[in-house]
């Protein structure tokens, strides 16, 4: 899926419909003491093997991507609508 790289958009801050550029959100960092990551990193300590399934037959290539909007007045940061493709790709114009 093409998308461009800039759209016309409503700023909630602005009040108004302002130019926004389009860029992909990513994941942020994973938090070391975050409680589950605490339970898990207990649980594979010791004696034993991985103690829960990795999963490896994935026959699926979609993926969701969320876009990421910039106000270019405020900065204001908006999530668009989450498409489910194969390549997402942003073109200039
Ligand atoms: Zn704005």
């Amino acid at each position: 899926m093409k998308v461009p790289k800039t759209t016309k958009s409503l700023c909630p801050r602005c009040k108004k419909h302002m130019d926004f550029t389009i860029s992909v959100y990513k994941k942020g960092k994973k938090r070391t003491l975050a409680q589950g990551q605490r339970r898990y990193d207990r649980k594979k300590k010791g004696y034993g093997g991985q103690p829960k399934e990795v999963f490896h037959k994935n026959a699926k290539v979609n993926k969701k991507t969320t876009p990421l909007l910039t106000c270019s007045v405020c900065g204001l940061k908006k999530y668009g609508r989450p498409q489910k493709v194969k390549k997402y790709e942003i073109i200039a114009g």
